[in-house]
C-alpha cells in the first residue's frame, strides 16, 4: 500500500513553505538528519522563466533546500538539462536567485556510475551524485509530453542520466515506447527517491514538455514516498485510464504498482486537460510496419516561420534525422524514431508532432475493421 498526499497550493511563499514542510516531515521518517547528503532533483529541462511552466518552480526548490538545512542535512541541487547550461537554467528560471543566501551546493550532474538494472538493459550509467546521496528528493513538474503523454514523478528521474547519454538511450530503445517506459521505471527504481513532491500549481498542457506546451493552472501539489503511486493518482485526477501512461503500464508489468493507493486530501477532478495526440507508432499487419513508419505515423514537422536555425534539434536528435535547409529543416522519416526530443528541446516552439492525412485515414479504417 502507498499513500499520496494531495494539497491545494499557490506560489505564495508564506503559505507554500509551511505546507511543503508539513509534507516533507510526513514523509522523511527521520531519514534527513545531521550531515545527510540530500540530492534535490527538480525538472530543469531548459532555460525558461517560471511562467512557462517548463521547470519546477523556484519556491518549491527553495522550500526543499530550507527543509534539508533545518534538519541539519547537506542539500545539493542538481540536474542535467537537455538544452542550455545548468547555470543558465538556474539563472533564467529564477532558482539561483531563490536560493541566494542558503548553504546549498548547486551543480550539474557530470560523473556517472554503472548500475545493474537487469534485462534487457543490464548496466546503465546513472549520475554518481544521485546514487551516492543518502536521500534523494524528487521535485517533478506536472507536464504533458509528446512522446510519453506526461512527465511526472517517474520520468523526472531520467534527468539523472548525464548529458548525451539521454539521446543515446532514446536511440537504443528506438520506436518501442513500452521499452523506453520500462527503462524509465528501471532508472527510477535504481535511484529510488525517498520523497517525491510534484509541482502541479502551474502545470503544462498541449504539446509539452518544452516551449510547445501551454501553461495550465491546476493549483495542486502532490507528495509521496512512491512516485509510481503518485503518477497513478495524477492520472486519476486528469481522467487518464490506468494503462494510458506507459510508465504506469511498465510499473504494473514489473510489479512496482501498489495494489492499494490511499489518497490523503481532496483530489480534484480535471476533465478538460489538453493532451498531445498519441497515435500509435505502428498498427495493423506487421509486414506493413516499415511502410507505415515512413508514410503514416505521426511525425515531427517544422513551422519554418518560427524556426531560427539555432541547431538545438539537429544537434540533439539521437537518430541524426534532421538536416538544416536554406529555409526550414528536412527530416529523414526513415531514420526518425519518433522520440520527439527535437520538439522538447526547440527553444522557439517551431516543432510539433503531426499525423499525416493518410495515416489518420488508415488508422480509422483499421480501427473500424
Ligand atoms: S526547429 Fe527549433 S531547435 Fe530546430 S533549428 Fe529551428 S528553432 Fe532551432
Ligand atoms: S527527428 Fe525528432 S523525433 Fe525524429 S528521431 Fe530526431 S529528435 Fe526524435
Amino acid at each position: 500500500m502507498s499513500s499520496v498526499l494531495v494539497r491545494e497550493a499557490a506560489y505564495a511563499y508564506q503559505t507554500l513553505k509551511p505546507l511543503l514542510f508539513d509534507l516533507f516531515s510526513s514523509l522523511d521518517h527521520g531519514a534527513i538528519r545531521k550531515n545527510s547528503r540530500v540530492l534535490i532533483k527538480p525538472n530543469l529541462l531548459a532555460p525558461a522563466t517560471p511562467d512557462r511552466a517548463m521547470i519546477t518552480h523556484p519556491l518549491i526548490v527553495r522550500a526543499a533546500v530550507e527543509y534539508v538545512l533545518e534538519r541539519g542535512g547537506l542539500p545539493q541541487v542538481s540536474d542535467s538539462p537537455a538544452i542550455g547550461s545548468f547555470d543558465r537554467v538556474m539563472k533564467e528560471s529564477g532558482i539561483a536567485e531563490a536560493l541566494q543566501g542558503l548553504a546549498v551546493d548547486c551543480r550539474p550532474f557530470t560523473k556517472s556510475v554503472f548500475v545493474t538494472v537487469g534485462p534487457p538493459f543490464q548496466k546503465i550509467e546513472v549520475a554518481a551524485d544521485a546514487m551516492n546521496a543518502d536521500v534523494v528528493i524528487n521535485l517533478p513538474k506536472l507536464k504533458t509530453h509528446t512522446q510519453m503523454l506526461m512527465t511526472l514523478g517517474v520520468k523526472n528521474i531520467f534527468g539523472c542520466i548525464v548529458g548525451t547519454r539521454k539521446p543515446e538511450w532514446h536511440f537504443r530503445t528506438g520506436i518501442d515506447r513500452d521499452k523506453f517506459a520500462e527503462l524509465l521505471v528501471r532508472i527510477y527504481a535504481a535511484v529510488r527517491p525517498a520523497i517525491t513532491i510534484l509541482d502541479g500549481i502551474l502545470a503544462m498542457e498541449g504539446q509539452g514538455p518544452g516551449k510547445g506546451g501551454r501553461p495550465r493552472e491546476l493549483n495542486i501539489v502532490m507528495a509521496s514516498e512512491d512516485a509510481v503511486a503518485l503518477d497513478a493518482v495524477v492520472c486519476r485526477m486528469l481522467g487518464i485510464g490506468g494503462d494510458e501512461l506507459l510508465t504506469n503500464r511498465a510499473a504494473v508489468r514489473m510489479g512496482l504498482m501498489p495494489e492499494k493507493i490511499v489518497i490523503d486530501g481532496e483530489l480534484p477532478v480535471v476533465t478538460d486537460m489538453q493532451f498531445p495526440e498519441m497515435s500509435p507508432l505502428v498498427f495493423g499487419p506487421k509486414r506493413l510496419h516499415g511502410f507505415m513508419r515512413k508514410h503514416l505515423v505521426q511525425r515531427p514537422v517544422c513551422n519554418d516561420s518560427r524556426c531560427r536555425h539555432c541547431g538545438e534539434c539537429w544537434r540533439y536528435c539521437p537518430a541524426k534525422a534532421i538536416e538544416p535547409q536554406i529555409k526550414g529543416l528536412k527530416f529523414d522519416y526513415d531514420k526518425c524514431i519518433r522520440c520527439y526530443c527535437c520538439i522538447e528541446v526547440c527553444p522557439h516552439a517551431a516543432l510539433s508532432a503531426r499525423e499525416t492525412m493518410l495515416g489518420k485515414a488508415v488508422r480509422k479504417t483499421v480501427k473500424k475493421g
